[in-house]
């Protein structure tokens, strides 16, 4: 093979950008050129099945996106993964005001909490073991250009060395070098809110229950479930808090985090210790006016990071990559040209209207409870959802929603 000259080149190996690759390969068969340029290492296959602590970064992966993955021979270890089968959501006043269930709609899972490492390794095996090749590499500009007569994009890594691919793919996350210098222009809001996350001990099971709760200084708490810590039932918080309550959670002893934790969450689960020290990350809501240019194409984190409340960052990542597996898989001219503008085209049509609606709605969630100032609005957002938590087919859409 051409180690130079690629079908389809994903610049960022992160979740995304893998699933990208290996959507590629399955889609357009095995003599296409496909490669991921990744700047940290990948991690050792064996890291995997030590007692390596689990990180506090983990997904909220929905039950569609994990089938699409399992039919890409993506394979997840289940010690790091954890099902989800409930929700249940808190308004300000700690009354419950909706509940869904996977059985709703006769399933076993809404969606499972997987580790972001775990996650992003069980992709690239599967993307590797399909004929992906990784180059490492920091990619820090995107040139026209190409070999005569070809229409293709050069990439260029930081040793200077060029790589062109009919289709360069931007993956580079939410912080991407490479969405800019491809000329894609990036409008970011950053909220008032970090996230907080961190791994917790609980005092009994979780049922494979995960809770959320919209408190009143505007701040959301969600508790997600994992696969048990030494024998013990664990649970992933992520709280998203204003930058200063965010430095204090992370400043705070365990007994004290564990006190601010189990005051709101008390009533329906308990923790009892800390695995490891909290961390934040800043939350962001970044939209592209259009992610596709000449040959290239922004997905992930770098076209669309979104509040975690509603946790469908990846999942939508996730959908980028699904769509382009059935545009690869459907049109016939793929085969040849899986740059192509017509189907870029077609992949810019199908993925606006449900990233747009997934962005409304988390920012639009997220504006309803975080109006300290104006708590009639914010009483007035609990007590509609509560209303239509009772309706059994809204009950049913939203778990179908959860899931895609
Ligand atoms: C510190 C942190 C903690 C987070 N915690 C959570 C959480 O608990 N829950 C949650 O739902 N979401 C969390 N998120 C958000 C979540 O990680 C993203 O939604 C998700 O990772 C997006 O996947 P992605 O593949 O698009 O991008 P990323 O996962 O960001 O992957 C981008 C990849 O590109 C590589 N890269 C970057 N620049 C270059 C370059 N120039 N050349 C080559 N490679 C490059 C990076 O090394 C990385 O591997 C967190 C984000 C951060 C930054």
């Amino acid at each position: 093979m051409n180690t130079t000259s690629f079908d389809v080149l994903v610049a960022g190996g992160g979740p995304v950008g893998w699933a990208c690759a290996l959507a590629a390969r399955h889609a357009l068969g095995n003599t296409a050129r496909v490669a991921v340029v990744e700047r940290d290492a990948l991690p050792d296959a064996k890291s995997w099945t030590t007692d390596k602590p689990l990180s506090a970064r983990v997904y909220t992966v929905a039950a569609g996106n994990l089938r699409w993955l399992a039919s890409q021979d993506v394979v997840l270890d289940p010690a790091r993964s954890a099902t989800v089968s409930e929700m249940r959501v808190h308004g300000r006043n700690g009354a419950e005001s909706l509940h869904i269930r996977a059985t709703d709609i006769g399933e076993d899972e809404l969606a499972r909490i997987i580790e972001h490492e775990a996650m992003t390794f069980a992709i690239a095996r599967a993307a590797v073991q399909a004929g992906v090749l990784l180059v490492c590499g920091e990619g820090v500009d995107v040139h026209d250009g190409g070999d005569v007569g070809v229409e293709a994009k050069l990439l260029e890594l930081a040793d200077r060395s060029l790589l062109q691919a009919r289709l360069v793919i931007v993956a580079d996350g939410v912080q991407s070098r490479l969405r800019d210098a491809a000329g894609l222009v990036a409008t970011r809001h950053s909220y008032p809110q970090h996230g907080v996350v961190a791994n917790l001990i609980a005092e009994s099971g979780h049922r494979d229950t995960a809770a959320q709760w919209f408190l009143p200084d505007g701040s959301i708490l969600a508790l997600l479930p994992l696969p048990d810590i030494a024998g013990a039932s664990a649970m992933s918080m992520v709280w998203s808090a204003d930058p200063r309550r965010a430095a204090s959670l992370c400043a705070m002893a365990d007994d004290e985090l564990l006190r601010a934790i189990n005051a709101i969450s008390g009533q329906t689960i308990r923790l009892r210790a800390v695995a490891g020290r909290p961390r934040s990350f800043p939350l962001n809501l970044l939209r592209l006016a259009d992610p596709v240019g000449k040959r290239v194409l922004v997905v992930g984190d770098a076209a669309h990071a979104m509040h975690p409340l509603a946790g469908q960052g990846v999942n939508v990542g996730l959908a980028d990559a699904r769509c382009l597996f059935d545009l690869w898989s459907s049109v016939a001219m793929a085969a040849d040209d899986p740059g192509h503008p017509l189907l870029l085209a077609r992949y810019r049509r199908q993925r606006y209207g449900p990233t747009l609606a997934m962005q409304m709605t988390t920012d639009g969630l997220f504006r309803l409870y975080n109006q300290s100032e104006q708590p009639l609005l914010m009483a007035a957002g609990d007590a509609g959802m509560r209303l239509l938590g009772r309706v059994p087919a809204f009950r049913r859409t939203l778990s179908t929603a959860a899931m895609q």
